[in-house]
């Protein structure tokens, strides 16, 4: 077959049987029936068993599955039955699936939030252009490219305004390349390389400039990418600062436990004084009880589930996280730099005053050098600035349609926020004529004549000076200014390139629109300012008009806060470092400017959230601590590289997410401070009651606690609402480390109480039993009966004592209906491995009277005033430190 570049567009359109106005729906359901989705393969994931498998690798399980290995040799050589031995195997299996189930639907929440950001593309079909997941192209489509769109799939180039595309992906070629339309001659060469195949498009590239049509000819697989792909890899999900710590300490955790263990092992061996199998085995397992009571089993997990869903409940609060690492950064937060049109504003604009002598000139132009247009119910449809043009023209009775017919357009410089400008070349009766429009500071810069009085009169020094007065005076009213413009031609421009067309213009007038700012943005940045974050605005509208907004949303007081992007490029990066932190508004900035002001920010040591919506804005948002795509207009290249996607491209959104990040952590905290008090109390139980000569609890009882019992109230402490105070407290640091803000010592004095606590109970519960002053001595079952019993409801108890760090829970105004649940939970497992005879048995427990229940209920409450009284001096304190 001859290579689609050799053939005219015609031909292609011929074989792919569909016409340049796209194909019909159920021509296109029909294609995707047979050529499948526009997707590359996936490598497989893997399977359950694989997952499992996964698992049971990790180290802890190891330790006790050797354990258990030991302890079957023991009971067989003793006869004393595998109860134990089943036990432990019953709860490495129910962890490993549990761990299984958490972590595949952890994945299904990450999954879910990528579809949400999936890319779309702008389509043809039954004659009008629609929104589709670019999953649904097929060959024969034809697609609509513009600034900023990355390809969807293989095509040919039906039409080119300026179009240039990058496809360094698959090239390595970084410099866009400019498409043409016309058929390439192979000049009796055989191929042309894919960099020189100037009519096609390929998936994988992105449209850095202009605008045009392709049809598309490959899809998936079938595409270049799909050849050199094969498979994509599935993306590895970064672990989170806060995950990576949390497996240092889990490493750290280990080798010191392995330490413990060994010489624990070693000690009762030696103070035993005996050698035989039963000494070394007794001992051994007294030994793995310790690592089960150091290491937190359930951590992991619940980090996990904790952070997906908090990722899950973000999206339905509209910020969809991209990369998990966000949510910790979130709550980091010091400044956000916001763009103005559509975060801060409402992006629904309206053409309310004007100046000019000429108000159908000036209104003409506007919209013929627009893309938008009026559709069949006479609105007008594109981008905001230029549907407000557009329908600002039709009410002066002048439609879009009408105008074009009589002047269609035959060239044009498409509009990029760097040179702020756009141009357009129309054929009329009498010739040529070219309107320009953009920022008046660029446009007025460019003109040797003003239109006055139905004639193209000199500029001259004062019309300059009048003219920029009216600029300010409407800038001034919080107004977006448009300045338009025009040039005569006697032919047809050689040149399309804006340097050669933008030149020797004639002024018309100007237009001054109205864009309302959202109604909730105000709100939002008065919880930014008292949860210690810096509202800044970063904008290429003019610096008055940005001035006028910033300062009714409360960003600035004084106009001396304000700077433009020409007072940027007049100053040093040293300078500006220095003084980035005086300016709240940046004004006429273009995208590179963007760039400076975060690197600027972020050495001023501020953790830096960055919007951006528009295909320059990628380095901007990449090197930002927090890279924030727009979800309605930004673009595929800015949303590709976003650590979060504002499904609403609002401002108050990003704030919202900002309390969300800091109630995820703090949760985070919440629940690690559990479990790891959890595990201190066993490990300095278990070694105190060695020490004691006693046996405090079985490897078995303490795996149940760690995994079953814990893990609940954990989970729930993840779900605790958000402090009422999450937002009235400055910005967590990002050095802090997972102890810090006294944690570390939360952790050590609670971990004593519950050891307290249990040891007591222990003792009661031997000495209730077999009489007073009968102190223990090897294994009590009863006392380990009544320490178990204690230590799990202490636990469930303790639970209610982390929904705050350092307030009375009894002050806490929401409920947390999850943890009560969990309690219920954790305490009718308790009761059944208690109760239920068999179990009971094979646990080593005796059976409990109502006045041990008692006891123990009364023991286990008393973490929870301890606990209360603790917190109440160390608020006394800290406001003590803070007078
Ligand atoms: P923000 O950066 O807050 O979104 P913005 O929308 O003003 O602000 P750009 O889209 O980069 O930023 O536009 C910069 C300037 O270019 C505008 O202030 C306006 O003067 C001019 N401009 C915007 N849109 C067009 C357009 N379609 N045609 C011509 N000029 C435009």
């Amino acid at each position: 077959m001859k290579q689609e570049y050799t053939q005219s567009a015609g031909e292609l359109l011929q074989q792919l049987d569909v016409t340049a106005q796209g194909l019909s729906g159920a021509q296109a359901a029909e294609r995707l029936q047979k050529y499948g989705p526009n997707r590359l393969k996936e490598a497989p994931k893997p399977t359950l068993l694989q997952r499992f498998i996964e698992q049971l690798k990790d180290p802890m399980l190891i330790i006790l599955m050797v354990a258990a290995a030991v302890s079957a040799v023991t009971n067989y050589f003793s006869g004393e039955g595998f109860a134990e031995v089943f036990i432990i195997l019953i709860v490495v299996l129910l962890n490993a699936i549990l761990g299984v189930y958490q972590e595949s639907k952890a994945e299904a929440a990450i999954e879910a939030l990528q579809t949400m950001t999936a890319a779309t593309s702008k389509v043809l079909r039954d004659g009008k252009q629609v929104l589709l997941h670019s999953d649904e192209l097929v060959p024969g489509d034809v697609v609509v490219l513009e600034a900023g769109d990355a390809v969807p799939a293989d095509g040919r180039l039906l039409e080119s305004a300026s179009l240039q595309i990058e496809e360094a992906a698959l090239t390595g070629e970084s410099v866009p390349v400019h498409k043409i339309i016309e058929a390439l001659d192979l000049d009796g060469k055989k191929d042309v390389p894919l960099g020189d195949r100037k009519n096609m498009c390929y998936m994988g590239s992105t449209v850095v400039y202009g605008r045009g049509k392709a049809l598309i000819t490959r899809t998936g697989m079938d595409t270049e990418m799909g050849k050199i792909a094969g498979a994509l890899a599935a993306t590895e999900e970064e672990q989170t600062p806060l995950q990576k710590k949390l497996d240092q300490l889990g490493q750290t955790l280990s080798k010191l436990v392995l330490g413990i263990c060994v010489f624990i092992f070693v000690f009762n061996l030696i103070s035993a004084g005996r050698f035989d199998l039963d000494t070394v085995l007794s001992t051994f397992m007294v030994a793995v009880s310790l690592a089960v009571a150091a290491i937190p089993e359930g951590l992991a997990t619940v980090v996990t589930v904790v952070l997906s869903i908090g990722v899950t409940n973000m999206s339905k609060r509209n910020a969809v996280i991209r990369k998990l690492t966000a949510v910790e950064t979130l709550g980091c937060a010091q400044v956000i730099c916001s763009d103005k049109t559509g975060t801060l504003t409402q992006n629904k604009m309206t053409v309310v005053d004007h100046t000019g002598s000429d108000e159908k000139l000036l209104a003409t132009a506007m919209a013929l050098c627009s893309d938008a247009h009026l559709n069949d119910k006479g609105e007008a449809e594109g981008e905001p600035t230029e549907a407000a043009l557009v329908a600002y023209a039709a009410k002066l009775g002048l439609p879009k349609g009408e105008l074009e017919a009589a002047a269609p357009r035959v060239d044009e410089a498409p509009f990029d926020s760097g040179r702020k400008m756009m141009s357009t070349v129309h054929k009329t009766d009498s010739g040529w004529v070219q309107y320009t429009k953009g920022a008046p500071d660029e446009i007025l810069r460019r003109c040797t004549t003003c239109w006055e009085g139905g004639k193209a009169v000199p500029m001259t020094e004062e019309k300059r000076a009048a003219i920029l007065a009216d600029n300010k005076g409407l800038a001034d009213r919080a107004l977006r200014v448009l300045a338009a413009s025009f040039r005569n031609w006697d032919h047809k421009p050689e040149q399309n390139e804006p340097a050669f067309l933008e030149q020797d213009l004639c002024f018309i007038g100007l237009t001054g629109m109205i864009d309302p700012v959202r109604p909730e943005v105000k709100d939002a940045i008065v919880e930014c300012r008292s949860a210690g974050i810096r509202p800044v605005m970063i904008t290429g509208d003019h610096k008055d008009t940005a001035v006028a907004i910033a300062t009714e949303l409360g960003i600035i007081q004084s106009a001396d806060e304000a700077i433009t992007g020409a007072d940027l490029n007049e100053m040093s990066d040293e300078e500006l470092d220095k003084n980035i932190k005086k300016y709240g508004v940046y004004a006429r900035v273009q995208p590179e400017h963007k760039v400076r002001i975060v690197t600027a920010w972020k050495k001023a040591g501020c953790v830096t959230a960055m919007t951006g919506d528009g295909v320059n804005d990628a380095p901007s948002i990449k090197s930002a601590d927090i890279g924030v795509g727009m979800g309605i207009t930004g673009t595929d290249v800015t949303k590709n590289v976003a650590d979060m996607v504002l499904a609403d491209d609002n401002f108050a959104t990003i704030v919202g997410a900002v309390q969300e990040g800091r109630r995820i952590y703090d949760n985070i905290r919440k629940a690690i401070q559990f479990l790891l008090a959890s595990n201190m109390s066993e490990v300095l139980g278990v070694f105190f009651a060695t020490l004691m000569g006693f046996t405090l609890l079985q490897p078995v009882h303490l795996l149940f606690i760690n995994l079953i019992t814990d893990c609940f109230p954990a989970l729930a402490l993840g779900m605790e609402k958000a402090e009422p105070d999450v937002m009235n407290r400055p910005p967590r640091k990002t050095s802090d480390g997972i102890f810090a803000g006294g944690l570390g010592v939360d952790v050590a004095y609670q971990g004593v109480i519950i050891t307290i606590i249990t040891l007591a109970s222990y003792i009661l519960g031997h000495c209730m039993e077999v009489g007073f002053f009968e102190m223990p001595k090897g294994i009590s079952d009863d006392g380990m009966t009544m320490a178990f019993l204690t230590m799990s409801m202490c636990e469930i108890v303790h639970s209610f004592n982390m929904r705050s760090q350092r307030k009375s829970v009894f002050t806490l105004h929401s409920h947390n209906k999850v943890l009560w649940g969990a309690m219920i939970g954790s305490l009718l497992l308790t009761t059944i491995v208690l109760e239920v005879p068999f179990i009971a048995s094979a646990f080593g427990f005796t059976p409990v009277s109502l006045p041990e229940y008692l006891l123990a209920l009364l023991l286990a409450v008393l973490v929870l005033p301890i606990v209360e009284l603790v917190k109440l001096v160390q608020r006394s304190m800290a406001r003590k430190r803070s007078a």
